[in-house]
């Protein structure tokens, strides 16, 4: 009796995580054959701008999964038309390979949705459910996730086995957007890559330079974390009414409000190979605090991919911790996205008044607010923060 692996997956595109998770599969469960099977156009699942067809996510699959000795890759819920479901795949399966032993490798997603999917206990009967965990988890989702598996054990007569995944975690929408920023590096085979490029998949091909207000708006929806469009309107707004107020540009007020959070959706690590494919250079406090590179790569991203210009540049650079010297535009980049409609903290109502009729006071307010909080929280202080402080008491 052997052990096949069952992966499945939109892989949408195939990338260097789905890989480590499946050569992680494979030495863990000490497999014989891992299958990894590609959706077909999943019917309730928005898919996003620039998806290939079936067809060629299969063959993207294909390509990405050379390099893996013991993988498959299989077609059968690529070509199917319509909804396919994984009972009916895990069926026929399970008809071709009837000595063998099946694990159907997931993720922790997948595993709190699985009561709910077609026929569970049907997949049960079938197959082991192997869930590979991310290490750095809180203990709290360990232990919910534990429990899910013993649910899953209890009620549908589950075999369900938590796999610790040491491989780096990896989601398909940053992978797509590191290709919009091309700043991909690893994260594609070259030869899925070349096809990617080739075929224009994710709008990777489209210029974005010199692009109107509404399609901006657009593109930069299409790259946010859905969670953060409404405080990027916000503050996009807020600082054109400023700009008009205090006498800066409009229109650069308004697109480096637009873009100031353009990457702030990537992880640290995301961050830093963004630092490395655009050659921006690192000081300590940003290496030490990747979380606070997003205003750095934002404004590389700005000028590199959206072809803004200098102004619009800084402003989105010094948007979280200011700087010495900052020019009018910095100042209402910085504000807005402190005080925009969407923002609610203690203190934020002064701080608009204060925008109001004094834009240093507003932003020395924001600052000082900043370095308090971060004090008390024992956390390291950006020495541009002081700076600024500093310059504009003066
Ligand atoms: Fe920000
Ligand atoms: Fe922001």
């Amino acid at each position: 009796m052997g052990k096949i692996g069952i992966y499945g997956g939109t892989f949408n595109p195939p990338h260097a995580g789905h890989m480590a998770a499946a050569q992680q599969a494979i030495s863990l469960l000490k497999l014989d054959k891992l299958l990894i099977i590609p959706d077909g156009q999943p019917p309730h699942k928005d898919m996003p701008e620039g998806t290939p067809p079936a067809e060629l996510r299969l063959e993207l699959t294909r390509l990405a999964s050379t390099g893996l000795a013991k993988a498959e890759v299989l077609d059968v819920e690529a070509i199917r038309p319509g909804k396919s479901y994984t009972a009916d795949t895990l069926a026929a399966l399970h008809r071709r390979y009837p000595e063998d032993n099946l694990y159907l490798i997931m993720g922790t997603d997948m595993l709190m949705s699985f009561p709910q999917w077609h026929n569970p206990a049907g997949i049960c009967a079938m197959a082991t459910l192997a869930v590979l965990l991310r290490e750095e988890r809180d203990p709290k989702v360990q232990d919910t996730l534990q429990a899910q598996a013993q649910i899953i054990r209890k009620k549908l007569g589950g075999k369900v086995k938590l796999l610790k995944n040491n491989a780096l975690p990896m989601s398909s929408t940053d992978v797509r957007r590191m290709l919009v920023f091309r700043a991909q590096g690893q994260m594609v085979a070259p030869a899925v890559l070349e096809i990617i490029q080739r075929e224009g998949l994710y709008g990777v091909n489209r210029n974005r330079r010199g692009l109107s207000m509404e399609e901006l708006e657009r593109e930069v929806k299409a790259l946010l974390d859905p969670k953060r469009i409404p405080h990027v309107l916000g503050c996009r707004d807020t600082a054109a009414k400023l700009a008009r107020q205090y006498g800066a540009d409009v229109t650069d007020a308004a697109r480096a409000g637009l873009l100031h959070d353009i990457t702030k959706a990537l992880p640290p690590e995301l961050q830093l190979q963004l630092c490395r494919a655009y050659g921006i250079p690192l000081d300590a406090f940003g290496q030490e605090n990747p979380k606070t590179l997003h205003a750095l790569t934002g404004a590389w991203v700005a000028r590199e991919i959206f072809g803004e210009n200098q102004a619009v540049f800084r402003a989105i650079e010094s948007h979280t911790t200011g700087c010495a010297g900052m020019d009018t535009l910095q100042k209402i980049i910085y504000i807005a996205d402190y005080m925009e409609p969407n923002r609610d903290f203690p203190g934020v109502e002064r701080l608009r008044q204060a925008a109001q009729t004094d834009l240093d006071r507003a932003v020395c307010m924001g600052l000082e607010m900043t370095v308090d909080t971060l004090r008390q929280q024992g956390r390291r202080v950006a020495r541009d923060s002081l700076q600024a402080i500093a310059w504009l008491k003066q």
